[in-house]
């Protein structure tokens, strides 16, 4: 059944883009939905939502993460989402660039993962997704080196959890979109210069011809809460890219 009613879901990133839509999803789902974020002012744009509390959370700082579910939690859905993108292939990759990739992109699900799993262990019930992309070990994308080398990292820490933990109660799986129009996406298309050419490039990306929605991602994260039978998978959701 599709009903999180009486489930408590963390959602990381969900002041905008996906994460924001997912964390209404699963409220309206019937979750209990600890929505976090960094950014506070984009936060309050979920303050007042029917099943939604929010909390600021900087996902780089451990002791926030212990802190935010040692108050709020224990959960049963981790939802992590937060996640950047850089530009440039791997001959223009600053180094910063990779380090700041993994401690975002990856080492911040490792945190998160480790301070929710325990409580999920004591109940052996728990499901957790982890945001990847089709740009990962699913596709090279040119001149995206430090996000493809990291999100490729979310599909085997995905399957890491989910081969430990498949006896204990514990599903773990990858979302792995396509190209999805989100605040930073804005930016993205912004950074090119001619906004739409480089708009009409990546819709032509899409088979299916268009640019998919945050919402339609939230479904699948909705979707991977309660999907009894799926573990240690990398759900593409790309209107055909990877076709
Ligand atoms: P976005 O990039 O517009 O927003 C990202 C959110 O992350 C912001 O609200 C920001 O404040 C928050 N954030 C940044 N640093 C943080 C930190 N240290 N701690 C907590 N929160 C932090 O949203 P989006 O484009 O929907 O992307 C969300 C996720 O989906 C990312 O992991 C991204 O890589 C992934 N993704 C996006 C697309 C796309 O086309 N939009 C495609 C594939 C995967």
């Amino acid at each position: 059944s599709r009903s999180l009613e009486n489930k408590r879901v963390l959602v990381t990133a969900a002041g905008q883009g996906i994460g924001r839509a997912s964390a209404l999803a699963f409220a309206r789902a019937g979750a209990k939905v600890v929505a976090t974020d960094i950014n506070a002012e984009a936060l309050a744009t979920l303050e007042g939502q029917a099943g939604i509390s929010v909390r600021r959370l900087d996902v780089l700082n451990g002791e926030a993460v212990n802190a935010v579910v040692s108050e709020t939690g224990p959960f049963d859905v981790l939802f992590n989402c937060a996640g950047i993108v850089h530009s440039g292939t791997v001959l223009e990759m600053p180094d910063a660039d990779l380090d700041f990739a993994f401690d975002l992109n990856v080492r911040a699900m490792v945190r998160t993962i480790r301070t929710v799993l325990p409580g999920m262990l004591e109940r052996k019930d728990g499901a957790i997704i982890n945001m990847a992309s089709v740009a990962s070990s699913v596709k090279g994308v040119p001149n995206r080196a430090a996000y493809t080398i990291t999100k490729a990292a979310v599909v085997g820490l995905t399957k890491s959890i989910a081969a430990d933990y498949v006896g204990h109660g514990i599903r773990c799986n990858a979302i792995c979109p396509g190209t999805v129009e989100s605040p930073s996406l804005q930016d993205r298309l912004r950074a090119q210069g001619d906004y739409e050419a480089a708009r009409s490039a990546f819709v032509a990306r899409q088979p299916i011809g268009r640019i998919g929605t945050p919402e339609e991602i939230a479904d699948l994260a909705v979707y991977l809460a309660t999907a009894s039978y799926t573990t240690g998978q990398a759900y593409a959701i790309d209107g055909g890219w990877t076709i």
